[in-house]
């Protein structure tokens, strides 16, 4: 079967490789429908991160059939149309219970690779995977694409939004206006948020991030951009901020944007892991965040929402590809000519 296959920063390649086998019992055979690029893909692909040449590709958001199952499976069966998260928890251990299945206990390997391919092995699916009503052909492109986006994007925007605790009335500022940002404005808006204020330099994702509901763009960066959010709250400061690049200047960017005693939800992994401490004492800010509890929230919320009609986050996907032109499709990110890169499965 084909996979994506990373070569080196700069290149990714597609291989025919052995198609995955059921190895544990909790196992779950999938044929990917619709898979993705990451913006998290991107920092080995851009040289900024370690990554073994010739090695599995980083992907993990998917959508396909279940082809088989493990023995201890119970919750799908072959032929079933599925969400495939890129965490994968347990559902009954304190984590998962608490609504933290991004840090399930039980499963160290709790995170997807390797899925921008034909066929992927998803392990410890028995609670992890969602499942979709029906099948890929009862649903418009627009549909499947919105589902794609409960694999991560969605649901990390909606992480973001719920460990900052945004509720009813609140003003929220959303740093970064990638996918997961934009999604963050999705789900700001759907716990109710009253004035949500977008930070995005570029055209198409200012549009983007107005459509899902943001009242106001900042396109400055830095001092300048905290001035203009200072501006905006009459000097208050957001009731909540989304964190969603993970830059030393984002998240400094973040606790700035913060009102004192504000919660900064952050999603973006820290790349440059330094703080000033102090200055979140000084301020009572609170830092919350880490890997989404994606299963938790497409459970809960976000399938619903899609289903109804209600959120439509498929609309990141600004641009589509063949798994065989799978560098192109992270070239366009790279590049910024795409908002995230979809790519389709015959
Ligand atoms: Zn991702
Ligand atoms: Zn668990």
């Amino acid at each position: 079967m084909k996979s994506a296959v990373f070569m080196k920063a700069g290149q990714v390649t597609v291989e025919d490789i052995a198609k995955p086998t059921i190895q544990a019992p909790d196992d779950v055979i999938i044929n990917v429908v619709r898979t993705c690029v990451c913006g998290s893909d991107l920092w080995a692909y851009r040289g900024l991160e370690d990554k073994a040449a010739h090695s599995e590709n980083s992907g993990h958001e998917a959508i396909g059939i279940v082809e088989s199952v493990g023995s201890d499976i119970t919750t799908v069966q072959p032929g079933d149309f599925v969400i495939a998260p890129f965490t994968h928890g347990c559902g009954h251990c304190a984590a998962c219970l608490a609504g933290f299945d991004g840090d399930c206990q039980n499963h160290s390997d709790n995170f997807s690779d390797g899925v921008q391919a034909e066929t992927i092995r998803f392990q410890h699916g028995d609670w992890a995977l969602v499942k979709i009503p029906g099948q890929p052909a009862d649903y418009s492109d627009a549909m499947l694409n919105s589902l794609l986006s409960l694999a991560d994007v969605m649901a990390t925007g909606y992480h973001a939004a719920r460990v900052a605790n945004v509720k009813t009335g609140d003003t929220v500022v959303v740093v970064g206006d990638g996918a997961v940002g934009l999604c963050g404005v999705i789900a700001a808006k759907m716990r109710g948020a009253k004035r949500i204020i977008a930070m995005s330099r570029h055209a198409d994702r200012q549009q983007l991030a107005l459509e899902f509901g943001a009242t106001d763009i900042v396109a400055e960066r830095g001092d300048d951009a905290i001035a203009k959010v200072m501006t905006l709250t009459n000097n208050a400061g957001a009731d909540a901020v989304l964190e969603c690049v993970g830059t030393e200047l984002s998240n400094e960017t973040a606790m700035k944007a913060a009102r004192p005693g504000a919660i900064v939800g952050r999603v973006g992994l820290p790349h440059e892991p330094k703080m000033d401490m102090a200055a979140s004492f000084y301020r009572n800010t609170i830092i919350a965040g880490g890997p989404a509890s994606v299963t938790t929230y497409d459970k809960q919320v976000l399938l619903k929402a899609v289903l109804d009609g209600d959120i439509h986050p498929g609309k990141v996907f600004t641009k589509r590809f063949k798994l065989d032109d799978i560098d192109a499709a992270y070239q366009a990110m790279t590049n910024r000519e795409a908002i995230k890169a979809l790519i389709t499965i015959d």
